[in-house]
């Protein structure tokens, strides 16, 4: 019997908010692995806010993805079959792949072998063992480099990237204030995640969030993990200390937008003679195993909340995506294919 290959492809460009009619679930024969490469069956796949910049023509640090190509996505899967000695059939791999059931890897593909022995799940690789603690990781110690003591406001705190993000702080020696959407997400801030303080960003103008930050942090903000931008990023600016540092993540709020309205009031940069970084994860590629490591000792040491928001089925896919945007997610977002 002939298998099937599900795939979950982009068939126009997203305006503004995509809609389930920019996709659509095709069905192809699997194919057979190219010379030196392999076939991965894919069980889980990361739905993250990225994608929805890679659905576009505009210039990334990746190519936009192709008109009737299945949504480019970090997959977890097994190997299914091979013609490459390295990868053998029921080896877990990781890698740059797609929205589909099976994916081909080519020779030298961006995929790699990962032990699965010792994680609660394979999906552990697409949330706090992959990109998403790992940015934190990095982008925060690497690049913000917290000191004790110091205050440290994160945006879209609740979220993925956030949660770790907050943890490691505190795990630092700094004070934390994190801001959410919605009283659930932000009680969870507080108990699942440790943070000082919690501020639902729902409802509030820039005064009004920046009167709640500056109530939260008299003496101004070391740092800011910005994750949002456009309002909750306005108002961070508005509470910088003396030398703050802003490393910029993700700018969520204006993914979906056509008209993208930028920060307003990067002038307190000048005022405080602040720093901006932007950060991206593939520049620390070649130390992804040195930041997984650590991250492993915390969560072994029970010092490390993880969570995961797993949804079901290729044919969700959309309706899953989706949940980025809403503020519909409780953990990293992870669609389980297999
Ligand atoms: P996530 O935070 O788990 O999910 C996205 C969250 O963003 C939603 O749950 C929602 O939380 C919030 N959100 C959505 N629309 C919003 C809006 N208009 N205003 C305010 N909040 C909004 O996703 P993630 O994967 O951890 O990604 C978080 C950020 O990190 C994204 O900006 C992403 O692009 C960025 N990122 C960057 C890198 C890098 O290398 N630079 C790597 C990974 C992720 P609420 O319910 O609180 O609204």
């Amino acid at each position: 019997m002939m298998t099937n290959n599900r795939r979950f492809v982009l068939k126009r460009r997203p305006h503004g908010t995509p809609v389930e009619d920019d996709f659509a679930l095709v069905s192809v024969p699997v194919p057979e692995p190219p010379s030196g490469g392999f076939i991965v069956r894919n069980h889980f796949a990361s739905l993250d806010p990225a994608q929805r910049g890679w659905m576009d023509e505009a210039p990334s640090y990746m190519p936009p993805i192709p008109l009737g190509d299945p949504v480019r996505a970090t997959t977890v899967g097994q190997v299914y079959r091979s013609a490459n000695p390295d990868f053998q059939p029921g080896d877990w791999v990781v890698g740059l792949n797609a929205l589909e059931d099976y994916s081909v890897v080519a020779v030298g593909g961006f995929t790699r072998k990962v032990d699965v022995s010792g994680v609660p799940s394979p999906s552990y690789f697409l949330s706090a063992m992959g990109a998403v603690g790992l940015t934190a990781y990095f982008a925060l110690l690497e690049v913000g480099r917290p000191k004790e003591g110091e205050t440290v406001l994160v945006s879209g705190a609740a979220g993925a990237v956030g949660s770790v993000v907050g943890q490691i702080a505190r795990l630092k020696g700094c004070r934390t204030i994190g801001i959410a959407g919605g009283a659930q997400k932000c009680r969870r801030l507080i108990e699942d995640y440790g943070y000082d303080v919690a501020i639902d960003y729902r409802g509030k103008s820039v005064s009004e969030l920046s009167a709640a930050i500056a109530q939260a942090a008299p003496k101004g903000v070391d740092l800011i993990f910005e994750n949002v931008g456009g309002v909750v990023l306005d108002a961070g600016l508005m509470n910088l200390a003396l030398h703050a540092r802003i490393i910029l993540c993700g700018l969520i709020s204006e993914y979906n937008s056509e008209t993208h309205v930028g920060a307003r009031n990067l002038w307190q940069v000048i005022v405080k003679r602040a720093t901006i970084h932007g950060f991206l994860i593939l520049d620390y590629a070649a130390r992804f195993s040195e930041g997984a490591t650590e991250i492993a000792k915390w969560i072994g040491a029970g010092q490390l909340r993880v969570d995961e928001h797993i949804e079901n089925g290729l044919e969700n896919a959309y309706t899953a995506f989706m949940k980025l945007f809403t503020g519909g997610n409780q953990g990293k977002l992870i669609l389980r294919i297999a």
